[in-house]
């Protein structure tokens, strides 16, 4: 039953001060019989998820909501940007629940990627951040690739529960929703949305069979997400929209390759090797002596050595910080710079290479994927 002011959709309270935070409606729908938020009208009217923005504290009760349900928790995070797509807080907060880890994007990855060893990257991420995923599954939402695979796994891990899909911002959650509402979602079926218990958050709900539903919850902002640090038009340069090329740099030590303006890898010791290098396609790669690199920096930053796009935009960014990495002769060694991308080594003997990036955008090392 609908109560005065709130959404006859989900139950929330109505505002019409600002369209990013859920419950908003334009002033011109309170004059309407039936009063519904914006965001269920798209859903009835257009089949289509909108992102709604919120607090932490919101938040954290949706996160602590899931933990007294016994439910499937599908954890969304972007194959780019693990680490700055990565939830923190949820296990403290799953419970017993089992968890579905799923790697968003796989579309963008080169094509002789060994797809395991991309999973076993993921599974030992999330280890690290006190996670242990039943399966991690990758997909494109985008592209619709490997959909049948995860509501497969999602069917078989649920064991008749309820699903909860979790994630960060910018992950392609409402992407990865609308396409599960689109590719399956059958005409006649209603989907609606329903206030969380216990909070006046509004939450997404698709009906499985049985009586149980998938429930999308918003999207918290991740601040490590190196999205955060740029512009939105920048942000744009940076991300891939179609498979990555590699690009292949033989270097010499001595020498420094600057990513944009928003990383910089110096080989400060080893032998001429090639350093395969996996951004965005058109991304401006900058080779350099690394005796000069500081200089060419203090110079180019925000010009030349862009995005960031402009000198004011380079001074907003947070300062670089050096991350030093002994790499072993062995396999291939990728350097993984979250947001951005990657670059790998593969040496015959031991290489020092020192990677600068903006203070707050994670520099990890892991086992080469191709
Ligand atoms: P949300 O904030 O998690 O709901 O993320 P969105 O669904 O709004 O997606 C964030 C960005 O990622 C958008 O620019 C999407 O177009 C893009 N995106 C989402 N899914 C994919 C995918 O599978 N592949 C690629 N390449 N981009 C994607």
């Amino acid at each position: 039953e609908q109560q005065n002011g709130t959404c006859a959709g989900c139950g929330i309270a109505i505002q019409t001060e600002d369209v990013k935070r859920p419950g908003y409606a334009p002033a011109s729908a309170l004059k309407r019989e039936t009063l519904i938020c914006q965001r269920c009208f798209r859903i009835r009217h257009y089949n289509e998820v909108a992102p709604v923005g919120m607090g932490d504290d919101d938040f954290l009760r949706i996160l602590d909501g899931i933990g007294s349900t016994e439910s499937l928790v599908v954890m969304v995070v972007d194959i780019f940007d693990f680490h700055g797509s990565w939830l923190r807080g949820l296990p403290r907060f799953v419970g017993n629940n089992p968890i579905l880890l799923v790697g968003n994007k796989v579309d963008l990855l080169p094509q002789n990627i060994n797809l395991n060893r991309v999973r076993n990257w993921m599974q030992h991420e999330a280890k690290e951040r006190g996670l242990r995923p039943a399966d991690v599954v990758l997909v494109s939402a985008q592209k619709g690739l490997h959909i049948d695979e995860l509501l497969s796994r999602i069917g078989q891990l649920r064991k008749g529960r309820d699903v909860y899909i979790v994630g960060v911002t910018n992950v392609g959650k409402s992407t990865l929703i609308n396409r599960i509402l689109h590719d399956y979602g059958s005409n006649e079926m209603e989907i609606t949305t329903s206030p969380f218990p216990g909070t006046t958050l509004d939450k997404i709900e698709i009906p499985l069979e049985g009586g149980r539903s998938i429930y999308d919850t918003p999207g918290i902002i991740n601040r490590d997400q190196i999205g955060h640090m740029i512009t939105p038009q920048d942000l744009r340069k940076i991300t891939p929209t179609s498979r990555i090329n590699p690009k292949v740099y033989q270097l010499n030590d001595g020498q420094s390759l600057f990513l944009g303006g928003l990383a910089r890898i110096d080989f400060v010791r080893g032998p001429r090797q090639p350093l395969v290098v996996y951004i965005k396609n058109d991304l401006y790669i900058h080779r350099t002596k690394l005796e000069n690199a500081d200089e060419v920096f203090q110079k180019h930053h925000g010009e030349l050595l862009a995005p960031p796009t402009g000198r004011e935009a380079a001074e907003q960014l947070p300062a670089f910080i050096k991350h030093s990495f002994k790499i072993r002769p062995s396999d291939t060694t990728d350097l993984v710079i979250s947001g951005l991308g990657w670059v790998s080594l593969t040496g015959k003997e031991e290489a020092h290479v020192v990677v600068h990036a903006p203070k707050g955008v994670s520099v990890g090392m892991r086992k080469g994927l191709i």
